[in-house]
């Protein structure tokens, strides 16, 4: 069996960093995918199971809002231009605009299902689709 480290676990870690070092801007999310992973994971089913069952540390929301604001900063409109840019599906290979894709929340897979692809993938423990890296499937 190998440890799979939970998005939530990722993410938390970041923040908690961020958040022990006084907020520091330069310890922000400054990737624009991960912060559409992030703000996806956020909203899915298991990140809203796993904050029902147990909450997430308070620096988690102000982590994602400083980080989107900081990215809005230096690039205005962003998430908009990400969300509308196209990709394939790793599934079928078709181009699907960001906005309809699900994106697996590790870092070094980030694979993009459509959301006919992504009904191949079960749920797992974490409570969303399991990519085959371990990863979530979200958005
Ligand atoms: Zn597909
Ligand atoms: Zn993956």
């Amino acid at each position: 069996m190998s440890f799979v480290v939970s998005a939530r676990q990722r993410f938390e870690k970041k923040a908690a960093a961020w958040d022990e070092r006084g907020q520091p801007d330069n310890l922000l999310e400054t990737s624009d995918w991960a912060l559409l992973q992030l703000r996806c994971w956020m909203v899915s089913d298991g990140a809203k199971k796993e904050n029902r069952d147990k909450p997430f540390i308070p620096a988690l929301d102000d982590f994602v809002q400083a980080s989107g604001i900081s990215m809005e900063a230096r690039r205005s409109h962003w998430f908009e231009e990400l969300l509308d840019s196209r990709e394939s599906c790793k599934g079928c290979v078709e181009m699907y605009r960001v906005d309809n894709l699900t994106v697996c929340t590790s870092t070094n897979c980030r694979s993009l299902y459509c959301y006919g692809c992504v009904l191949n993938y079960r749920v797992g423990s974490f409570g969303n689709r399991r990519c085959d890296c371990g990863g979530e499937l979200v958005g």
